[in-house]
């Protein structure tokens, strides 16, 4: 589905829908069927043998639907308007990030595989790389953003001597502190292992910056992965994932998909082809609030680090990575309170109008506590490693007024603040 002649807002409303087919009706109804009833026995045939793969379509020749678990209206017209977004061909809806994560893995990835991929990534996605591939005897290999080339080559080499990964996964940004993998490095060492036989296939998770801000298919992804329950569906309403890439490929996934039963419902499908109306408007509203918010933060005094992609320092690799494959710096924020974390609770505690939870890209403003919540799971070593201290506060920025978020933050670091200097003073008199 390459559309080049206009800008992808301009096809959310229309794509893959006619209203004169529906009785006028300007929105797509709900197909909520399970079942779809054949013109002839023949046509029944038809759909199947090209469903299975018995055959190749005819010239000219519509497949039409047989059942939802297969393809459903709804899902197919949000499977390609989302793809116009990463000029894919095509693209699959899943139940889930997770789902489409781990469908689109085991569609590529077998027994007696290695599989290469970049911490940090989500905890649900690094828990099923870690605890889940190696139960299948697929071998994990990790490198770290800040490795050079060299370094992961020779990582590859010394933990999987001779073997060629099947698949090279990275999520970009990372998750929590926005860590940047440059994805045209991957790239290189996905080529650099693929032959004739196989290819070694590149996937990016787009979650974070996609699919307005960031299109890794330009860098060379095979693959972009998305889960849909964040920014695209953005209303914190709807769990749901995506995939997108070339049709060969989507199609290999969405045959797997079809056993799996991991395919998105009807009604879900309906909202996200709302929330895909006004995704790019949420989007860049929501970074504006960020800068502002972001750019409080880098002068406060009980701030002791920020990390946001709109405040990287001019000189570092990170920032020009930024420049290279990032088309804003997006609305996660995360910094480091004075102290530890008995001082980011009360920040949280005491902070008005974000909620406290986790997920990420809605309407609302959220705010969680890494180490303790969402990274919980990641070891001691690794936390550190990847700046997951004690003291580190997440935030993802909202459509809420950016003053109005500001004053509750301000209200929030001084209960902090009171926290942080009555620790002090008890140090000084316990001495
Ligand atoms: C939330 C998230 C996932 C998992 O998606 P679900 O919709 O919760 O299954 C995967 N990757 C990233 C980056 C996420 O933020």
């Amino acid at each position: 589905m390459k559309n080049t002649t206009m800008s992808p807002e301009s096809y959310m409303m229309s794509l893959g829908y006619s209203a004169k087919e529906h009785q006028g009706s300007v929105k797509s109804p709900i197909f909520q069927t399970s079942t779809f009833a054949f013109r002839s026995a023949e046509e029944g045939k038809a759909f199947f043998e090209i469903a299975y793969g018995l055959r190749e379509k005819k010239e000219g020749e519509e497949m039409g639907m047989i059942y939802s678990r297969v393809d459903n209206p709804n899902m197919n017209i949000l499977e390609k308007r989302l793809a116009v977004w990463d000029e894919a061909e095509a693209g699959a809806f899943f139940s889930s990030g997770m789902a489409a994560i781990t469908t689109t893995v085991f569609t590529f990835v077998r027994p007696g595989d290695l599989f290469v991929y970049a911490s940090p990534v989500y905890g649900g996605t690094d828990h099923f790389f870690n605890h889940v591939l190696p139960q299948f005897g697929i071998k994990v290999v990790k490198f770290f953003p800040g490795d050079s080339e060299v370094d992961i080559l020779k990582k590859i080499e010394h933990e999987a001597p001779g073997m060629k990964p099947a698949m090279i996964y990275v999520e970009t940004p990372g998750n929590p502190v926005n860590s940047l993998v440059d994805l045209s490095m991957v790239k290189r060492i996905a080529d650099g292992f693929s032959t004739f036989e196989r290819d070694c296939l590149m996937v990016v998770d787009n979650t974070f910056l996609g699919p307005v801000f960031q299109h890794p298919m330009k860098f060379g992804a095979d693959l972009v992965v998305y889960s849909a329950t964040k920014f695209i569906g953005g209303h914190s309403d709807v769990i749901a994932g995506a995939c997108v890439g070339s049709a060969g490929l989507i199609g290999q996934i969405k045959a797997m998909r079809t056993f799996f039963g991991s395919q998105l419902d009807p009604n879900s499908s309906w909202l996200l082809m709302r929330s895909l109306e006004t995704l790019k408007i949420r989007m860049q509203q929501q970074v504006k609030n960020a800068k502002e918010v972001a750019q409080y933060l880098s002068n406060h005094p009980m701030v002791e680090e920020l990390h946001y992609l709109g405040n990287l320092e001019k000189n570092s690799e990170q920032y020009r990575i930024f420049e290279r494959q990032c088309e804003a710096p997006g609305s996660m924020i995360a910094f480091n309170i004075k102290g530890g974390e008995k001082e980011a609770f009360a920040f949280l505690n005491n902070l008005e109008l974000f909620k406290l939870a986790v997920s990420l890209g809605s309407t609302e403003s959220l705010a969680e506590h890494p180490a303790t919540m969402t990274h919980v799971d990641v070891s001691p070593e690794d936390r550190k490693r990847l700046g997951i201290s004690p003291n580190l506060v997440r935030l993802s920025i909202g459509l809420e007024n950016a003053g109005d978020l500001i004053l509750k933050i301000e209200k929030a670091f001084e209960k902090a603040e009171e926290v942080y200097s009555g620790s002090k003073e008890k140090e000084i008199t316990s001495y």
